[in-house]
């Protein structure tokens, strides 16, 4: 019993803005775990009640996300940290927003698009800490890099932490697909011009959200594929996490392309030309059939080495 009151004391250090008997919102608490320290700021009491999911989900995602960018996240004085400030409210909707060492969470019951429920933009904004805090692009025309392959890795670390099943996983790839397919300005304005602005990434959201997310998804098996599951995306997040620290250097999409052609050795620039800086549409059946994939999962059982590929860039196959 004294031993689980240590351990206890030793990982939970609790400040309290609130009564003990009956709490008052905001409600302040620092939890301190393995990987973590998260300092958080409840608004009210649905948000107190997802304490413990958001901690644990946070503590395991955080090791995988220190894996592929290589280093913790930096602060604007270049300094690495684990202490995170959360604050977290209900809302109608999911939503969030990141800051260096800070993420805002909205959380619903809600499912957003079909798809997205509250653990994906806990995930989501968690990854900006690495991805928009620390290494950030240069203009908004490389939204569909910041916020298209911080959903892609949103997912693929959701699988590989199990939180969905590879069924799942399959299933939601279809959703990025059937939007980014759909979108406003498909095959008009260019996944770059359309973030040149606040007003135009929103008017442009799914091209920009869903385009990115699918090109990172065409991009990362490509690249597995091309390398014989020897690199990934992961490579190019590396790179960049070493070369583009926020406060010393800002990425463009050039610095992207030279990330992927010295890491992998292969030159991906046509993509982007055509792709991302042009205006033709990703031809998503040139790489992968993801029917097919998900009529085999279903019927067949018998996978192909190609699948294979799209198995890892999911995060359904991990090391
Ligand atoms: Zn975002």
């Amino acid at each position: 019993m004294l031993k689980c009151l240590v351990v206890f004391l030793m990982t939970t250090m609790t400040m309290f803005s609130g009564s003990l008997l009956g709490k008052s919102y905001p409600y302040s608490e620092t939890t301190k775990l393995k990987h973590v320290v998260l300092e958080y700021i409840f608004q009210d009491e649905y948000s107190f009640g997802k304490k413990r999911e958001i901690s644990q989900l946070i503590n395991k995602a955080f090791p995988e996300y220190v894996s592929i960018f290589g280093g913790l996240p930096r602060d604007l004085n270049d300094k690495p940290y684990r202490k995170i400030k959360v604050n977290v409210k209900q809302g109608e909707y999911i939503g969030g927003e990141a800051d260096p060492g800070v993420i805002q969470l909205t959380l619903s019951e809600d499912v957003l698009f079909g798809f997205a429920g509250w653990k994906a933009i806990v995930l989501h904004e968690l990854f900006h800490l690495w991805n928009a805090e620390t290494i950030r692009y240069k203009s908004g025309l490389d939204q569909w890099f910041n916020e298209g392959f911080t959903e892609f890795y949103t997912y693929q670390v959701l699988t590989k932490l199990k939180l969905l099943t590879p069924k799942q996983a399959l299933n939601i790839a279809l959703y990025p697909i059937g939007y980014y397919s759909s979108a406003k300005g498909l095959g008009k304005i260019s996944m770059r011009d359309a973030g040149k602005d606040n007003k135009s990434k929103f008017d442009h959201y799914f091209l920009i959200y869903h385009g990115g997310w699918v090109a990172a998804m065409v991009l990362d098996y490509r690249v597995r594929k091309d390398s014989n599951n020897k690199q990934s995306l992961d490579s190019l997040m590396k790179w960049l996490y070493k070369n583009f620290v926020r406060s010393k250097k800002l990425y463009t999409i050039g610095d992207i392309i030279a990330g992927l052609k010295e890491t992998t050795g292969f030159d991906y620039r046509q993509f982007f030309s055509r792709y991302i800086s042009g205006t033709e549409v990703i031809p998503i059946a040139d790489y992968f059939n993801l029917g097919k994939i998900i009529w085999t999962e279903t019927f067949e059982q018998i996978h192909s080495r190609d699948h294979e590929y799209l198995f890892w860039t999911l995060g359904i196959r991990a090391k």
